[in-house]
């Protein structure tokens, strides 16, 4: 099978044919129909984080596609199932975490793409227990994105609370931006879009946001304050200046949520104003299968809509120069 394969974190990906992985006992093998490329790929193929993965291996957490084959005891899944192979590859499923519906905050966790093979390859082995259904319906192309970039916005929308009425700031209209607005609508909210292009902007609008920010030609905090403050803000741009623009930009009682994850580790919150406005500030980890699986009933059911251009799985070097230089819609898949 061919597969994208990190050999080094200063070197371009390798499209190297490898044998079909067996699956184990209790894992699937799923042949991957499509891939999204996400901004972690590319964080974990060039080892910019603390916690690095061990090259050789292959990236991607958002693949989709039918069960091939199951190893022994599996009976989670069958024979030609459509499955997503998410970031949560397995988990313990017994400490306190796992119990409690926070299996992503599991200290045993396994991640797909990082710690194991991910999905950027013809064929992929994963956890039965851990792979989410897919629908009938929805096609394989729209699920991949849904897997990461869908469930992470749908939880960051969760935690922060939001109830309708709310005003909801997303910082950062992209891949998981242009969801984000989508879940925070779907949950009642007044949505504000915030963005430096007025490309983004302009997709905001067409996704139903009730008010657009160019935060390159005009201030993002005082524009927000003429509305009244947000109640929940939601960070999605990988720049620490911009999670002090959306503390700034909340009202009291206001939530800041913190998603993406900037190679510059350290922010400056100011304790006086958070303190006095009894603002909560809160990290958000992708979401669990209870979560994905409610993020594919709400685009089955026609709630939301995915944006994205495929791409073949050999161009995965160009897909990342591109979604670095920021030339892209909202979500590259790539297709095996
Ligand atoms: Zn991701
Ligand atoms: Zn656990």
């Amino acid at each position: 099978m061919r597969a994208a394969v990190v050999t080094g974190f200063d070197k371009p990906l390798e499209i190297k044919d490898l044998p079909v992985p067996e699956p184990g006992p209790g894992q699937v093998l799923v042949r991957i129909e499509a891939s999204g490329l996400c901004h972690t790929d590319i964080h974990a193929a060039r080892g910019d984080w603390p916690v690095k993965p061990q090259p050789p291996f292959t990236p991607g957490h958002e693949g989709v596609g039918i069960v091939e084959a199951l190893g022994a005891g599996v009976t989670e899944h069958q024979v030609g199932d459509r499955v997503a192979v998410p970031w949560l590859g397995h988990a313990c499923g017994t400490c306190d975490y796992c119990v409690t519906g926070w299996e992503t905050l599991c200290e045993a966790q396994q991640n797909t793409g990082y710690s194991i093979d991910g999905g950027h390859a013809e064929y992929a082995v994963a956890d039965a227990r851990y792979v989410v259904g897919v629908p009938d319906g929805i096609d394989p192309a729209e699920a991949a994105p849904l897997t990461c970039a869908g469930v992470t916005t749908y939880k960051a929308i969760k935690v922060g609370g939001v109830v309708p009425g709310d005003r909801v700031a997303i910082f950062g209209v992209g891949g998981l931006g242009h969801l984000a607005l989508q879940y925070a609508r779907i949950f009642g909210g007044e949505t504000i879009a915030v963005d430096v292009t007025e490309e983004k902007l302009s997709l905001a609008k067409q996704l139903g946001a009730a008010h657009v920010i160019n935060a390159a030609t005009t201030d993002p905090v005082a524009e927000i304050e003429k509305l009244g403050g947000a109640d929940v803000a939601v960070v999605l741009a990988a720049d620490p200046k911009v999670v002090e623009q959306a503390h700034s930009a909340l009202r009291r009682g206001g939530r800041l949520i913190l998603v993406s994850l900037p190679k510059d580790n350290v922010m400056a919150l100011p304790i006086f104003q958070t303190v006095l406005k009894g603002i909560r500030v809160i990290g958000s980890i992708v979401g669990s299968r209870a979560d994905l699986a409610e993020v594919f009933r709400l685009h089955a059911a026609g709630r939301t809509e995915v944006l994205y251009e495929p791409r073949p799985l050999e161009d995965i070097n160009t897909a990342i120069e591109d979604v670095l230089a920021a030339r892209v819609p909202a979500r590259l898949v790539l297709m095996p």
